[in-house]
């Protein structure tokens, strides 16, 4: 994954007509998204945890486990609580708005529906929950990540970064206090279809700690024994 792919938002489309997937995902990537797809509600809770997308777009009747169901579980787990969702469902479907918004969707259309409406609200919610993003500029703490300019200071100090380094970085920093585990962040940082050995992860960490925290500072990558690491403040040990 180069940088310019990297920076894209994932939406995953949870949807289980295949010609209705086949068209949104066709318009997202124009839009300049990336694109995952589950075609039930298992599958979605898996692929949620393995890509990290940054939206759902989420049909109401579904086999397995309904678009409310998934909705309730995205809600119940910290890291995905404020994960935007987008409802779709058919036509007629009565009370299913008001049910859908109280199961914490932040949006709902019904089939059939407008794709550039569609598409407007995509870019309205990802506005609303990365605003920072959209400056171009990632910040936790004293760490900010210029994304155009391609350049990391800690405290006003220049932080020399390796792309590999940078690209977790980035990811870290889109889910500040999220413990990933070494397979989510292969996932998300070097794409699923490329095997590289866990281990590889603890080297990138490695790096990227050495060139974060300078003498004065404090380690801002926790690592969480056999689950994983997470950018995060150490917590002092008693
Ligand atoms: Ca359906």
């Amino acid at each position: 994954m180069d940088r310019e792919t990297a920076a894209k938002p994932l939406v995953m489309i949870v949807e289980d007509e295949p010609s209705l997937v086949t068209m949104l995902r066709y318009n997202m990537e124009k839009e300049g998204f990336r694109v995952c797809e589950a075609m039930d509600g298992e599958e979605a809770l898996t692929l949620l945890a393995e890509r990290n997308p940054d939206l759902v777009v989420l049909d109401w009747m579904l086999p397995i486990m309904s678009g409310i169901e998934v909705c309730r579980q995205i809600r119940r787990k910290p890291r995905t609580r404020d994960l935007p969702v987008i409802m779709l469902t058919a036509r007629g479907e009565e009370g299913d708005k008001v049910r859908g918004l109280n199961t914490g969707a932040d949006d709902y259309l019904t089939k059939p529906f407008s794709l550039p409406e569609l598409m407007a609200r995509v870019r309205a919610l990802l506005r609303r929950v990365r605003p920072s993003q959209n400056k171009g500029v990632l910040e936790y703490e004293t760490i900010a990540m210029d994304l155009a300019a391609h350049r990391v200071t800690r405290g006003g100090r220049h932080v020399h970064l390796g792309p590999t380094e940078f690209r977790l970085l980035q990811f870290l920093l889109q889910h500040p206090g999220c413990v990933f585990s070494r397979e989510e962040l292969l996932n998300a940082v070097w794409g699923p279809d490329i095997y590289v050995e866990p281990r590889t992860v603890d080297v990138h960490i490695r790096r990227l700690r050495k060139a974060l925290n300078g003498e004065e500072d404090a380690d801002i990558i926790r690592t969480v024994r056999a689950a994983g690491y997470a950018l995060d403040v150490e917590e002092a040990v008693a």
